[in-house]
């Protein structure tokens, strides 16, 4: 193609690359942290009932009705609240609003969510990466030796390790934290266990807390994701927003997104089977021999004895089930499988057993 019909800004572009989808067969896909369980029943009502009819009108530009009812959620009022198409949408704004790049480089930890450098360079930012612990936990103490810096953002628990920090950790972090920077706590796999910061925005009017429907609310597909935080920082997001699309989320994302909010008991059996499911996974690969990262999300972060990634990947792969693997130095010998059904982890552990069993 000539050059010359891109613009220098998308030619600079290195997309984010999500985890494959391949059509090839049916795989048992353990590779992009989507909840195993159906959205709750209220939601599928709904879709059954709902009035197409009403497609022929845009939807509320500021999603009232569902930032009311997720303030009701996390007690805090609507101007507390900012909606987006996934927590992907969300995140791409705040890199936008937040991080400026005269003021240094954005921080974040040196394995984390990869969608982050993906949007400095989108929006001209540099980065850095703060070294983690050797056990691979996120070092705060890193983030606050820096002295230039345009903000941090890490997700809690981080991806791809699934190992959580605790909300006293971070509160003593983010008391002695510049009150002239803005950190984002990314918090899309909160609902397997670990401590939400949620509760602490009111208290620092410097945090934003994103969160996704994708994992703990079964609803990847509806692309719905959510940020908290102090209402000038909410208003700051809107503008951003409204500089590049009005009406984000549709109608039926909003209708659906607040039926999943009424059942929230059911949310929390599906969430607790899944915890189930992954302590059974990992005590079963320990014993293999395993070295299994401590997990307070959906999936979990494992290496093989004598085994390297990219071979746990591919050897899976023929058999039918994708894991992800990450061309990282530092990580390769590690997979991060998702937390299935028990049934299909039970595959998992079986085409394992027949792969490597001496
Ligand atoms: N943050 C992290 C750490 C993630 O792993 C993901 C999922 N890829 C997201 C945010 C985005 O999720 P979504 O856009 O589906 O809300």
């Amino acid at each position: 193609m000539n050059p010359a019909l891109v613009s220098a800004q998308a030619r600079g572009l290195t997309p984010y690359t999500p985890g494959e989808q391949p059509q090839d067969k049916t795989y048992i896909k353990l590779n992009t942290n989507e909840n195993p369980y159906p959205p709750a029943p209220a939601v599928q009502t709904q879709l059954r009932s709902y009035k197409a009819e009403d497609l022929r009108l845009y939807p509320d530009p500021n999603s009232t009705q569902l930032r009311e009812s997720l303030a009701e959620r996390y007690q805090l009022t609507a101007e507390e609240v900012f909606v987006g198409n996934g927590s992907d949408e969300v995140l791409s704004f705040a890199f936008y609003a937040f991080f400026d790049p005269h003021n240094g480089p954005v921080l974040f930890p040196t394995h984390t969510y990869s969608f982050y450098p993906v949007y400095c360079s989108y929006y001209g930012l540099e980065y850095q990466k703060v070294p983690m612990d050797e056990d691979f936990s996120v070092q705060l103490s890193g983030f606050s030796e820096q002295d230039a810096f345009s903000g941090v953002i890490f997700p809690n628990p981080n991806a791809p390790t699934g190992i959580a920090l605790s909300r006293n950790q971070i509160v003593a972090f983010l008391r002695t934290a510049r009150r002239d920077r803005v950190y984002v706590i990314d918090e899309a796999y909160i609902d397997f266990g670990a401590e939400s910061c949620s509760g602490l925005v009111r208290e620092f009017p410097n945090l934003l807390v994103v969160h996704t429907f994708s994992k703990g609310r079964s609803l990847a597909g509806l692309r719905l994701g959510f940020a908290l935080g102090n209402p000038e920082l909410i208003a700051t997001l809107f503008t951003v927003k409204d500089s590049f699309n009005s009406y984000p989320l549709n109608r039926l994302s909003q209708q659906l997104a607040l039926r999943a909010l009424e059942d929230k008991s059911y949310y929390e059996k599906m969430q607790e089977k899944v915890i189930e499911t992954r302590e059974r996974t990992v005590a079963r690969l320990r014993t293999r021999g395993w070295y299994v990262l401590p997990s307070s999300a959906n999936f979990i972060f494992a290496s093989a004895p004598g085994i390297d990634g990219h071979t746990l990947y591919s050897d899976l792969k023929q058999r039918g089930i994708l894991v992800r693997y990450f061309d990282q130095s530092g990580i390769k010998a590690f997979v991060r499988i998702t937390i299935g059904t028990d049934e299909q982890m039970d595959s998992l552990l079986a085409d394992l057993d027949t792969l490597y069993s001496k």
